[in-house]
């Protein structure tokens, strides 16, 4: 899409629904259209959407060998309950041997490296064969995150953001309303849920995703930076803490 007709459609969707955007996503690029998600614990309602709208479309599952196995659960089961059509994608197996040892503890050492091997590069690699992607991200998430637009292009591709002008009250509202089950960790306190080691559940009065790199200045694994036009790898000092967490 040319940046006039991005910017017209973006006016057009201001104050469509998800399901609107994502009946429109699905209408404009039927069979070029994929999704990602992390099968955490705010990703469910997006699923559901797509479950009932554009059921057929591929839901693309970033493999980084981290994950908790409640995630990996909670994944199979939400493909068995809604049918949804998974795509497990990997990073390559590196050819040297050393190379895959030196892998293992990478997210200490070097985790903006970790993720672009484990993450970045392996979506866009999946993403290759689509020409739009539909993806979780909020406004209200973080500060990285404030300027989403509904539809925006970025590594090639058209960009889908269904849930830009929700907010997490929103999703928790729409899963009780719908009666979809919770991640296995969220009552464990874990709202926003990456891989294992670099994830913990945030503290009273932290934002969303305090809990992801706590202790370092890294807040995003680059699919959402780092494939974005004119983007960088952000650091804590743009991150916001958000309220209005519990649960409907
Ligand atoms: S979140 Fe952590 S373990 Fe997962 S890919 Fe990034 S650095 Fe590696």
């Amino acid at each position: 899409m040319k940046r006039d007709a991005i910017h017209r459609r973006n006016q057009e969707l201001r104050n469509a629904t998800p399901q609107e955007i994502l009946a429109w996503a699905a209408r404009q690029f039927e069979g070029t259209l994929a999704v990602s998600s992390s099968f955490q614990p705010l990703s469910v309602p997006l699923l559901h959407m797509v479950s009932g709208i554009a059921p057929k479309t591929p839901v693309i599952f970033l493999d980084t060998g981290f994950h908790f196995p409640e995630t990996l659960a909670y994944r199979d089961r939400l493909v068995s309950d809604l049918r949804l059509n998974l795509r497990i994608a990997r990073a390559k197996e590196p050819t040297d041997p050393s190379d895959l040892a030196s892998r293992t503890d990478l997210y200490k050492r070097d985790p903006d490296r970790c993720c672009y091997l484990n993450k970045v590069e392996p979506m866009a690699e999946a993403m290759r064969e689509f020409d739009a992607w539909v993806s979780g991200i909020r406004r209200d998430q973080a500060s990285t995150r404030t300027t989403a637009e509904v539809v925006e292009e970025g590594a090639g591709v058209v960009r889908i953001h269904p849930l830009a002008n929700w907010t997490a009250r929103d999703l928790f509202q729409y899963m009780h309303d719908h009666n979809l089950p919770d991640h296995p960790l969220f009552e464990r306190g874990y709202i926003s849920v990456g891989c294992a080691p670099c994830t913990r559940p945030p503290r009273a009065g932290e934002g969303e995703r305090a809990g992801r790199w706590a202790g370092s200045e890294k807040t995003e694994c680059g699919l959402h930076t780092i494939l974005r036009p004119g983007s960088r790898v952000a650091s804590k000092a743009d991150a916001d803490p958000s309220d209005g967490l519990e649960k409907a």
